[in-house]
């Protein structure tokens, strides 16, 4: 494993795999690694000849100091987890002046209302942090292949849409949501739960699990006052959105048409926890 601290070695490096043309596949995270990253990792081993993970919590995409205060940090182990999986392997991991310099703030962008729905209504600013971030982290490592879980749907959506406007020669590679036994989407905010409700927040994929078997016969109005109801007056889990959303444009749909494919998508808090989750509802 070869570990860089800042982007001009990590950009020497790479040249020389770039001369030899060698394939690199590319794994944003940002540490506190589980093993819904690890699939991606060992994905993009599969597919490619040489693999980058970069472990960077970006400040620009949180819009709640507490929770960029919060976010788990463990890069000793996250070091041992990737060693564990993978043989060649470049970890980039880099401090905020690295990336940013000494302005650590986004662009600005325009995702052709992407960027507005769902997570963007209710974290103002996130997507510009990301696209800030994936945009300066394809510059320095210009991957083949780029890596992305589905569980962050609409980031999937926005990275694609960044790719495609600014005509970038990577290719986005979705990759299917990683599950805890009890069906909780694999998340590193899980490490903030109580054991208790850890287990209890099974609750947030059964109600998308249910959404997405009601899907065939009710509305979606219906179908939302379903999942609305399991969270009401819950002691320790607020719903924050339930939205059923057409996958192309992510734009909340009253009905859905039989030829175009929609999601669900749910935020809740979980105590003050914030837990994101999705499911297609083909
Ligand atoms: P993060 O470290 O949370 O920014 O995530 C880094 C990458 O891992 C993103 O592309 C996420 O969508 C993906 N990811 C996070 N959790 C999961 C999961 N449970 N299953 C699959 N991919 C995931």
């Amino acid at each position: 494993m070869l570990i860089f601290k800042d982007h001009k070695s990590l950009v020497e490096h790479l040249i020389s795999l770039h001369l030899l043309h060698k394939t690199i596949g590319f794994v944003p995270t940002m540490g506190a690694l589980h093993m819904g990253h690890v699939s991606l990792m060992t994905r993009a081993a599969q597919e490619n000849d040489h693999v980058v993970v970069s472990i960077f919590v970006n400040p620009t995409q949180f819009n709640n100091p507490e929770d960029l205060e919060k976010y788990p940090r463990t890069l000793e182990k996250d070091l041992a987890i990737i060693g564990a999986h993978l043989n060649n392997v470049v970890v980039y991991t880099p401090e905020p002046s690295d990336i940013y310099g000494s302005q650590v703030v986004s662009k600005t962008f325009d995702f052709e209302g992407l960027e507005h729905q769902m997570e963007g209504k209710f974290r103002p600013g996130h997507f510009d942090g990301v696209g800030t971030v994936v945009s300066k982290l394809f510059e320095i490592v210009r991957p083949h292949n780029a890596y992305f879980g589905e569980k962050d749907f609409q980031q999937l959506q926005i990275i694609r849409k960044l790719v495609q406007l600014r005509k970038l020669p990577v290719h986005i590679v979705p990759c299917p949501i990683s599950r805890e036994e009890n069906g909780l989407a694999m998340s590193s905010r899980n490490e903030r739960l109580s054991p208790e409700i850890r287990k209890e927040a099974s609750l947030i994929y059964e109600t998308l699990l249910n959404a997405s078997s009601m899907s065939k016969t009710a509305t979606v109005q219906e179908l939302k006052n379903k999942v609305m109801e399991a969270f009401e007056n819950h002691p320790h889990f607020t719903l924050e959105y339930i939205e059923i959303a057409e996958e192309n444009t992510l734009i909340p749909s009253e009905i859905m048409s039989p030829d175009k494919s929609y999601r669900a998508f749910i935020a809740v808090f979980a105590d003050n926890v914030r837990l994101i989750d999705t499911i297609s509802l083909k």
